[in-house]
């Protein structure tokens, strides 16, 4: 039997493994699907823009909308992510990395944090443990301790 139910894994918890790690405090991510005009990048490639302690992923997607995704790698408790609305942060970053861009109506927003876990076993007898139930990390890859 495969266990594939996620991070909150009731498999996981019924075989009585593990799910060690934390969340990272420091990171704030804020996703949306909206509509770019005047944006200068190619749309069929995909715009990273990296700073400091925060970068910036554009990707066109099929009919009039961007997916952008913001990672603000502030202390959570004085991000700006966590003070602005979603819109606001993130016309003020698009706007950072093009200042000619303009936002439309958002048609769909999400913000959250990232967590890093790892079972202690993939296994026990003839039950495993797949995809987040058995670990789930940034999608930015596995950020030492
Ligand atoms: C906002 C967001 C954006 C992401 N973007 C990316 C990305 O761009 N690229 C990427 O690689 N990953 C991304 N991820 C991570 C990716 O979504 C997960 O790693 C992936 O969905 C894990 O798949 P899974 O099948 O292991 O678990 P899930 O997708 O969580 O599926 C688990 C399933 O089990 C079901 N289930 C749970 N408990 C029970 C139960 N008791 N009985 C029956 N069914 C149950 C749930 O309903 C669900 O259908 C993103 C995650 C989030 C939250």
């Amino acid at each position: 039997m495969i266990g594939a139910d996620g991070v909150r894994s009731r498999v996981r918890d019924c075989l009585g493994i593990a799910y060690e790690g934390d969340d990272y405090q420091e990171n704030v991510l804020q996703m949306m699907d909206v509509s770019i005009t005047n944006f200068s990048a190619a749309d069929d490639w995909i715009q990273y823009f990296i700073g400091q302690d925060k970068f910036v992923l554009v990707t066109k997607l099929p009919g009039a909308n961007y997916r952008v995704l913001i990672s603000d790698q502030g202390k959570a408790e004085r991000s700006s992510l966590g003070d602005e609305t979603r819109e606001a942060s993130t016309r003020r970053y698009i706007s950072a990395v093009d200042s000619e861009a303009v936002l439309g109506e958002p048609r769909w927003a999400t913000k959250w944090r990232i967590r890093k876990r790892l079972t202690s076993s993939y296994r026990k007898g003839g039950v495993f443990l797949a995809g987040d139930a058995a670990h789930c990390h940034s999608p930015s890859g596995w950020k030492a301790a």
